[in-house]
C-alpha cells in the first residue's frame, strides 16, 4: 500500500514536469523565420560565411530560404531539409526580408547584449535597453531572432517578453511588415527590357509607324502602358515610343536583375578595392593631376566592373577623404576579403625619367596572382610594363588576405599622365583586372 502511494507521488512529480514542458514547448513552436528570395538563378551554399569554406549544396533562383544569422555579408541559411549554410548575402535580394509572424519581442532588462548569432560567444552587434521593442523573427534554443538596426540578431528570450503586433520601423525597415510589402510593392515601377539587338522603337503602336530610335539587346525603358501587341515606353528624351511586346519583356523595376545568371567564383567574392592617398595626402603630384584623384577614378572604374559580374566589392575611400593605411588593412582583414588590390600611380625623384606600371605583391603566394594581373595589364594597356616585383608596402605586409598594390603610370611622365586620366584608359585596367580575377577565382 505505502509501496503504491509513492508510485502515485512519483507519477503527479511526472506529469506536473511533462504538463510544464509542454507549455514552454508551446511558446517556443514558431512557424517560420525570416525569409529572403534567391534571385540569381543559381546560389552556392557554403559551410561557412566566404568563399574559402568548401560548397555544400546550391539552390535554385525564386527558392525562399529562412535566415537565422549573419557574418561578413554573408547568411547563414537553414534549408528545406534542415541542413544548415551559408550564401552571400549581395546574390539574394535583401529587401525581401519579411517576418511571417507579427509577434514583438519587448525587452525586459536594463541592458542586453544583442548578437549576431544565436550563442552567448558570438560577436554583439549592439545594445538593447528595457522597454525597446524589436520584431520577432524567430526563436530557437532559448534565444529570439529579431529585427535589429536593418539586420537579423539574436538575443536571449529570457530576457525579452512576446506580445501580437507589429513595430513600426523608421524609414527603410518597412519593408519588414507586411504593410511595409504592399506599400514598396504597388509603388514599384514597371520597366520594359528589351529582349533582341537592333529593335526599333516606333512613334505609334504598329510596324508601319515611323521609327524614333534603335535599342538593342538588354537596354531598359519605363513602362507606360499597353497598346494591342505594342507596350508604350518613355524614352530619353521623354517622348513616349513603342515597341513590339514580342521584342522586349515587361518587368517589374525591383525586379530588375544585375547578377550574373550562374554564380561563378568571382560573384561569391569579396574584393576590397583602395584608392590610394586621398584627403591631406595627395599622393604624386602632376603637372595637372594629384594622384589621389587618378586613383580614385580607377577604383571607382574597376568597383564598377566587378560589381556588374556580381562581386561584392569594398571600396577603402569614397571620396576625398584622409585613411590611415592601417584602417585600409583592417577592412581588408575584417571582411575576410578574398581579395585586396590597392591602386596607385607612380613617380620618380626629379630628373629620373620612367614610364609604365608596375604590379606589386608581397607574399610569396601572391606571386601568381601578380602575375596574372601583370599579364592580363601587359597585353590590354597602351603603356609598357615594368613587370612584377617583390614590395614591401604596409597595405601588402600586414594583409592578411592576398594583395597586390598595382602602380599604373608615372605621375611626374606627362605622357603617362595623359594617357592615363581618360576614361578609356581606366576602362582598360578594369577590364584587366576582371579578366585576371575571372580566371583566379576559377
Ligand atoms: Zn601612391
Amino acid at each position: 500500500m505505502k509501496h503504491i502511494r509513492i508510485s502515485r507521488k512519483v507519477l503527479l512529480i511526472l506529469l506536473a514536469v511533462f504538463f510544464m514542458s509542454v507549455g514552454s514547448l508551446g511558446t517556443v513552436a514558431l512557424a517560420n523565420y525570416t525569409n529572403i528570395v534567391v534571385e540569381a538563378s543559381v546560389v552556392n551554399v557554403r559551410l561557412g560565411p566566404g568563399l574559402s569554406y568548401d560548397m555544400m549544396t546550391q539552390v535554385q533562383g525564386g527558392t525562399v530560404v529562412n535566415v537565422l544569422a549573419e557574418k561578413n555579408e554573408w547568411y547563414k541559411i537553414r534549408l528545406d531539409d534542415g541542413r544548415i549554410g551559408w550564401i552571400a548575402s549581395w546574390l539574394v535580394n535583401n529587401t525581401e526580408v519579411t517576418a511571417s509572424q507579427n509577434l514583438i519581442a519587448t525587452i525586459t532588462a536594463s541592458n542586453v547584449n544583442v548578437r549576431a548569432e544565436n550563442n552567448e560567444e558570438a560577436e554583439i552587434v549592439g545594445t538593447a535597453v528595457q522597454g525597446e521593442t524589436f520584431q520577432l523573427l524567430y526563436e530557437e534554443s532559448g534565444w529570439s531572432q529579431i529585427h535589429y538596426e536593418g539586420r537579423i540578431a539574436w538575443v536571449l528570450s529570457d530576457l525579452l517578453e512576446i506580445s501580437p503586433g507589429t513595430t513600426t520601423p523608421p524609414e527603410a525597415e518597412t519593408s519588414v511588415t507586411e504593410e511595409g510589402i504592399t506599400e514598396s510593392a504597388s509603388s514599384s515601377e514597371q520597366s520594359i527590357i528589351i529582349s533582341n539587338d537592333a529593335v526599333n522603337i516606333r512613334s505609334g503602336p504598329s510596324l508601319d509607324s515611323e521609327v524614333l530610335l534603335t535599342a538593342q539587346s538588354l537596354e531598359t525603358f519605363p513602362y507606360v502602358g499597353t497598346e494591342g501587341d505594342f507596350y508604350q515606353i518613355l524614352l530619353p528624351d521623354n517622348q513616349t515610343g513603342y515597341v513590339a511586346n514580342w521584342l522586349a519583356e515587361l518587368q517589374e523595376a525591383n525586379e530588375e536583375i544585375e547578377l550574373p545568371k550562374i554564380t561563378t567564383l568571382l560573384s561569391e567574392a569579396t574584393i576590397v578595392i583602395d584608392a590610394g592617398h586621398g584627403g591631406t595626402d595627395p599622393g604624386a603630384i602632376g603637372s595637372y593631376l594629384y594622384e589621389k584623384e587618378a586613383t580614385m577614378e580607377t577604383s571607382e572604374r574597376v568597383a564598377e566592373r566587378l560589381r556588374a559580374e556580381g562581386a561584392n566589392v569594398i571600396l577603402t575611400r569614397t571620396g576625398d577623404e584622409s585613411i590611415s593605411l592601417e584602417e585600409r588593412v583592417y577592412l581588408s582583414n575584417s571582411y575576410q576579403a578574398d581579395l585586396f588590390i590597392s591602386i596607385h600611380y607612380d613617380s620618380t625623384p626629379e630628373g629620373v625619367f620612367r614610364t609604365g606600371t608596375t604590379t606589386y605583391y608581397y607574399s610569396d603566394s601572391d606571386m601568381h596572382l601578380a602575375e596574372l594581373v601583370n599579364e592580363k595589364l601587359t597585353n590590354n594597356l597602351p603603356l609598357p610594363n615594368n613587370g612584377t616585383a617583390f614590395g614591401n608596402y604596409l597595405v601588402l605586409r600586414e594583409n592578411a588576405q592576398p594583395a597586390l598594390l598595382l602602380e599604373l603610370g608615372y605621375m611626374n611622365n606627362d605622357s603617362d599622365v595623359s594617357t592615363c586620366d581618360s576614361e578609356y584608359y581606366q576602362g582598360l585596367v578594369a577590364d584587366s583586372i576582371y579578366q585576371a580575377l575571372a580566371e583566379y577565382f576559377q
